[in-house]
C-alpha cells in the first residue's frame, strides 16, 4: 500500500537525472547541471524551485526524519529541449545534508528531484527590484532574465567579497555590497544599502529572499521608511539559523 502511494506519487511528481557538470561560478557558488531521463513536462515559471531527494521521503527513516530528506534550490535554468536544469547552490561555511551534496556532487551521479512548486517569480510592474544575498542571487538570475520589455530593474545583492558576486544576466543595475565577515543574519551591510537604493518611487514589484530575518526587515523599511504597499513586495525566506530545510 505505501509502496503503491510512493510510486504514485513519484511518477507524478520525481524525475530521476544525471549529473554532468559541477563547477565552481565563484569560491563559494557551485554550478550543478542535471540531465533528466525524459523531456520535463511539467509547467516552469522562472523563479520556482525543485527539491533534491538526498533520502527518499516516503522511506522509513525518511518518514522518522523528515527534515533530513529534500533540500529546496531554484532552477536557474531549463534548457530548451527541457532535459537539463541548471542550480546554482551557495557554498555557505557550516553543515547540512544539501552543502555536503553541493560539495560533493560530481557528473555522472544520479539526483532525484521533485519538480517545482513556489511562487516565487515576477508580476507585472513598472519597475523591479531584487534583494537579497547568494542564495537569493541564485534565485533572483532566472527571474530577472525572464522580463521582458522596458521595465527597469533596481536592487541590491549582497556576498562575503567581489569575488563571489555571482554573475547576473543583462544589464540590470543591482548594486553589489560585501559583507567582508559582517553578518548574513539582519544583514547591517545589505539594510544600510537598501536605505541608500535611489528607486522611482513605490509602484514596482520587489522581490526580497535569503536570511529570514534580514528579509522581515528589509520588508519592514520598504513599508515603513519607503511607503511601499506590503502586497506589492513578495518575501520569500530561504534559510535562518538553527533551521533546517526551509522551503
Ligand atoms: C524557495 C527556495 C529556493 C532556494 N533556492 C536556492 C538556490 O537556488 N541556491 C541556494 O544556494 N540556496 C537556495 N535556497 C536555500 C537553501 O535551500 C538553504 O540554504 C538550505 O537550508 C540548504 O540546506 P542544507 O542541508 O545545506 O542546510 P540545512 O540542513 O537546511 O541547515 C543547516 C544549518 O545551516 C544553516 N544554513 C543553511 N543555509 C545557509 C546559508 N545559505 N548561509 C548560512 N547558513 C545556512 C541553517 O541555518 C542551519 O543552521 C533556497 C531556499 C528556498 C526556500
Amino acid at each position: 500500500m505505501a509502496r503503491m502511494m510512493r510510486d504514485r506519487l513519484f511518477g507524478k511528481y520525481a524525475m530521476e537525472a544525471t549529473i554532468t557538470v559541477a563547477e565552481q561560478v565563484t569560491p563559494t557558488m557551485r554550478r550543478i547541471r542535471l540531465e533528466t531521463d525524459r523531456p520535463v513536462a511539467f509547467p516552469f515559471t522562472p523563479g520556482q524551485h525543485v527539491r533534491i531527494q538526498l533520502k527518499d521521503p516516503l522511506s522509513v527513516s525518511g518518514i522518522l526524519r523528515p527534515g533530513e530528506t529534500l533540500r529546496t534550490y531554484t532552477i536557474w535554468d531549463l534548457d530548451a529541449a527541457r532535459q537539463a536544469i541548471e542550480l546554482r547552490v551557495h557554498l555557505y561555511s557550516g553543515d547540512g545534508i544539501g552543502l555536503r551534496w553541493a560539495r560533493a556532487a560530481r557528473p555522472g551521479e544520479r539526483v532525484t528531484f521533485w519538480w517545482p512548486q513556489g511562487d516565487f517569480f515576477t508580476r507585472d510592474a513598472d519597475f523591479h527590484v531584487f534583494i537579497g544575498d547568494e542564495t537569493a542571487s541564485a534565485a533572483f538570475g532566472p527571474m530577472i532574465r525572464a522580463l521582458t520589455g522596458a521595465s527597469g530593474v533596481f536592487g541590491v545583492l549582497e556576498s562575503e567579497t567581489p569575488e563571489h558576486d555571482l554573475p547576473m544576466p543583462g544589464q540590470a543595475r543591482l548594486r553589489r555590497v560585501h559583507r567582508r565577515g559582517a553578518p548574513a543574519t539582519s544583514s547591517p551591510v545589505l539594510l544600510a544599502a537598501v536605505a541608500e537604493l535611489d528607486l522611482p518611487g513605490n509602484a514596482g514589484a520587489a522581490y526580497v529572499a535569503g536570511e529570514a530575518m534580514t528579509c522581515r526587515l528589509v520588508r519592514d523599511f520598504l513599508v515603513r521608511e519607503r511607503n511601499w504597499p506590503r502586497t506589492s513586495i513578495k518575501v520569500k525566506p530561504f534559510w535562518t539559523p538553527g533551521k533546517r530545510g526551509l522551503h
